[in-house]
């Protein structure tokens, strides 16, 4: 009898489960419906989405407030629908530069208040449970898309001293809320891989610890469950892609306070996905996950999920590069020597802050063989030479447009001289790097740190050319290349 009981017990579980993912991939499939189409990119501003806030004060679904304001003024906005008796409580970007979960929350808004065959999900779930939005935190770090806010300080290191408005708002709110789930949405880094593997962590999870201890409370073990279930969803589209991270204790972030204050409290961090800079797909994979979890909320089925499916999430790790050549032949000091070469990219805003540009650095030399590259090749047969500095001075950009780039490349390099006077810039959107003025010293090492710009030659011919940590094939020089630098 017991037996049976078990046995129905894990047909239902195991039935509820398929339910789960199949509406996961359903509202996948369908996400473009519901996709913000003003939101293009991760760098928008609070005048962006003021206009979306102000549409959803039409529909009566939504109940909009402002809640407090920033140190520079901007309003801070709680949005709820629902009427049900489970609370949800979600915020995003304190973290001002960390969008890519405001855009999906957008996206979320536009799919709870369409009309259309997920009509009856939406009925069951606003009647089950309430949700309330607090979209962009932190307004002012998010103007000039920096993590801080405008005093500086990083609001999740603020939870308990509460000296940026921005912060107290988020607390109040909590306490207002008293809500029984939250989620703490963020963006990491594009180089974690989901632990020693080639594939990058497109999103990662933690339940925060609430004491130095990890104690598994009953607060904290609902978020864990969850987790573990939006892991089993999210793995269905994007296998071996999830992570998680490391759970020691931050007495003064919000999230491990907000578990320590009984709710059930998620970190989610956005992280990066090959070919797409601008992390729409991943905002895509938050809307997913997002909704996913509304739905095993609403239907309780995160209960059955046992707490090993989080502890088998594997961790971030630190494994990825932007780029990995491998095996490239090195001459110095009358040796002859065989290495690879890392690379990673930081990017820097423009003075717009709605733009950037990246510059690139030789992150390390030698065996690599235990990281990856979202770009990786094997230069095999080839020998890597540093970039010179073409010895004549320009004195417009339009005369450099004009020259032939590949001769440039044939005869090793990578830099041109312009004067100060007509160039202003910090890149240019040429397929090669400006100088003020000539400062090498002879063709000399090349260091860990330093801006990559090599030329790769097989059998005496250029193959290849790196600009800034870029690669380029010689048989196929692009006309439009974003990364040439003023060096
Ligand atoms: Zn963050």
């Amino acid at each position: 009898m017991i037996k049976i009981i078990f046995l129905s017990l894990l047909i239902l579980s195991e039935t509820l489960m398929a339910q789960d993912i199949e509406f996961a991939n359903n509202i996948y499939f369908k996400y473009q419906n519901y996709k913000e189409p003003t939101l293009t990119s991760r760098r928008f501003r609070q005048s962006d989405i003021l206009p979306l806030i102000d549409r959803l004060r039409e529909k009566n679904i939504f109940s909009v407030n402002k809640v407090g304001e920033s140190s520079r003024k901007r309003p801070i906005f709680l949005i709820s629908a629902g009427n049900g008796k489970t609370k949800i409580f979600l915020w995003s970007q304190m973290h001002g530069d960390e969008s890519t979960a405001t855009g999906a929350i957008f996206d979320i808004f536009n799919f709870l208040s369409r009309d259309d065959e997920f009509n009856g999900f939406r009925n069951d779930l606003l009647s089950k449970v309430t949700i309330y939005f607090m979209p962009m935190v932190n307004p002012d770090g998010a103007e000039v898309f920096q993590r801080r806010n405008d005093f500086e300080i990083d609001i999740n290191r603020d939870a308990i001293s509460l000296q940026s408005p921005e912060s107290r708002v988020l607390k109040d709110t909590f306490d207002s809320l008293k809500a029984d789930f939250g989620f703490n949405l963020h963006d990491q880094s594009i180089l974690y891989s989901a632990g020693h593997t080639f594939k990058n962590a497109a999103l990662s999870f933690l339940a925060p610890a609430e004491n130095f201890e990890k104690t598994i409370s009953e607060t904290r073990s609902d978020a864990i469950k969850l987790i573990g279930k939006m892991n089993n969803i999210l793995s269905s589209l994007i296998p071996g892609h999830i992570a998680k991270y490391k759970d020691d204790f931050e007495p003064r972030a919000f999230g491990d306070n907000f578990q320590k204050w009984g709710t059930s409290t998620i970190l989610i961090e956005s992280g990066g996905w090959k070919d797409d800079p601008e992390k729409q797909y991943i905002r895509k994979l938050n809307f997913v996950a997002l909704v996913s979890a509304f739905n095993c909320i609403s239907n309780q089925s995160y209960k059955s999920e046992p707490l090993e499916t989080y502890d088998n999430i594997p961790f971030n790790e630190e494994d990825l590069m932007n780029l990995i050549i491998r095996n490239v032949s090195f001459k110095k000091n009358g040796f002859n020597y065989k290495a690879d070469i890392g690379i990673t990219r930081t990017e820097f805003n423009t003075n717009s802050c709605k733009d950037f540009y990246y510059k690139s650095s030789v992150e390390d030399i030698g065996d690599l063989s235990t990281f990856f590259g979202y770009e990786d090749f094997n230069f095999d047969g080839m020998e890597i030479q540093i970039g010179k500095t073409f010895p004549q001075k320009f004195n417009s950009v339009p005369e450099i447009e004009k020259l032939n780039f590949k001769k440039l490349y044939d005869e090793g390099y990578t830099n041109l001289l312009i004067d100060s006077s007509v160039f202003k810039e910090k890149f240019i959107s040429l397929p090669i790097n400006l100088k003020y003025k000539d400062d090498e010293i002879g063709d000399s090492n090349m260091k860990i740190g330093d801006v990559p710009n090599f030329i790769i030659k097989k059998n005496g011919q250029v193959r290849y050319i790196i600009i800034n940590g870029f690669l380029i094939e010689s048989e196929n020089i692009p006309t439009k290349f974003k990364n040439g630098l003023l060096l």
